[in-house]
């Protein structure tokens, strides 16, 4: 059973390949060329495939796609929880969902989960491998079977930590933050206690067999990003993606299709040179990038800092987003962070497709600012990428103005004397009239 990426380089156009086109408007061969010059990818794990997964493509020659994490944590963790909130990623947009649970049973919860989603599933399956063991007790046994067992069920990418080198934790000493993500971290940890390479890459090559039989996309984990900006564009960061641009070859040699996960807290004058460099590095795999939030005062509001990042990191070169809720560095999100996140990330995507000159990307703009300057609230509202809000405010307005049984021709920000809009469309009467 070929893999999305070997379909794609014998020149045939699979029925995922023609789905992806049909949904983005563009040409097949287009989203089939990309594809196989692994610039592009289609997370579509053949189990999922038969459960009701709409394929979903991510690159450049298609809109920015966001992603919503969501999962249980050893604090809290409730399987219906985790379904409310992937409803809501779901409903305002998110375009794949990684479930990263640490708590409850894992088995259980990813199923539940999996069996409801129609777009691409992840995971970062190292969670599942340290589940109920030590860190130091882990060995490549446990590590394959695990990953079999979730490929198995379905999940369309992995996260995959196997660029953070033992050579690499040296060039950690001078960080602000340290390692901040939980792989990276963990397999660190192992790496010391073994004084061994990390087993992720020293047996890639297995895992890159489990991957192809079920078509899973790697999704390469940046183990040492930055989690403050002093840290951004370290050696260590670096390093490791050197490493991602070896496997990201080796894995695409042997038929897997990838993508290359990036920073992480980031300046807003050093993204465009991450995504520069990761493109360089990595051969144009498609860059999936946490954020990058581009500073880091502001607990409570980080959908915004990941969302100004988020837009630069898409205009410059990025094909995934994955959100960041207004509740992260604090605790775990609830299904209204996780709305919010998903909707700062859909706005920060869009806004670089629009200024990217994406084909057809500016066209829901002209159509809303159209029946804005009618005064077409139904229209104003249906278009807007959060109605649910969007039509909450008008109608509390609509209230105060006391407009419910009639439309009004202008809101409570200006007053209807006020009304620029309204006094454009008189002036515009006026000039028409002979
Ligand atoms: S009152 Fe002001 S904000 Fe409201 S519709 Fe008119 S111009 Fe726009």
């Amino acid at each position: 059973m070929a893999t999305q990426l070997e379909i794609a380089r014998d020149g045939t156009i699979s029925d995922e390949v023609r789905s992806v086109a049909k949904v983005e408007n563009v040409d097949a061969a287009l989203v089939r060329d990309e594809l196989a010059g692994g610039r592009l990818v289609i997370p579509a794990n053949k189990r999922h495939l038969t459960s009701g997964l709409v394929p979903v493509g991510i690159g450049r020659v298609l809109t920015t796609k966001v992603n919503a994490n969501i999962g249980t944590s050893s604090v809290r963790s409730s399987v219906d929880a985790e379904l409310e909130k992937m409803q809501a990623a779901l409903d305002a947009g998110a375009d794949a969902v990684m479930d990263l649970s640490t708590g409850g049973d894992l088995d259980t919860t990813r199923e539940a989960l999996l069996a409801r989603c129609p777009v691409p599933f992840g995971t970062v399956p190292i969670y599942q491998v340290i589940e109920n063991r030590g860190v130091e007790d882990i060995d490549a046994g446990i590590i394959l079977e695990t990953i079999e067992k979730q490929a198995e069920q379905g999940v369309d990418f992995f996260t995959i930590h196997a660029g953070v080198l033992s050579e690499h934790l040296a060039l950690l000493e001078n960080r602000v933050a340290g390692i901040v993500s939980r792989g990276g971290a963990l397999l660190a940890k192992w790496m010391l206690h073994h004084n061994r390479q990390n087993p992720l890459y020293e047996m890639f090559d297995d895992l890159c067999d489990i991957l192809a039989a079920y078509d899973v996309c790697f999704s390469l984990g940046d183990g040492l990003r930055p989690g403050a900006i002093a840290d951004a564009t370290d050696a260590a960061q670096i390093a490791e993606l050197r490493t991602l641009g070896d496997l990201t070859a080796r894995a695409q040699e042997k038929g897997c299709q990838v993508m290359v996960e990036g920073p992480g807290h980031v300046p807003f004058d050093q993204i465009q040179h991450n995504i520069e460099i990761e493109q360089e590095i990595c051969s144009g795999a498609p860059f999936y990038v946490l954020g990058p939030l581009v500073t880091d005062i502001a607990p409570g509001y980080d959908h915004i800092t990941s969302a100004i990042g988020g837009t630069v990191a898409a205009f410059y070169g990025a094909s995934f987003l994955c959100y960041v809720t207004p509740r992260e560095h604090l605790g775990l999100p609830d299904a209204a962070d996780v709305r919010a996140g998903v909707i700062a990330s859909k706005i920060a995507a869009h806004a670089a497709d629009v200024a990217r000159g994406l084909k057809g990307a500016a066209e829901r703009d002209k159509r809303l600012s159209i029946a804005r300057a009618n005064l077409d609230w139904k229209t104003h509202l249906s278009e807007s990428l959060d109605p649910q809000t969007a039509e909450r405010m008008h109608s509390e307005v609509c209230q105060e103005i006391n407009a419910q049984k009639a439309p009004a021709d202008y809101c409570s920000m200006c007053g209807k004397a006020w009304c620029s809009v309204r006094i454009n469309r008189e002036i515009r009467k006026l000039s028409s009239s002979p």
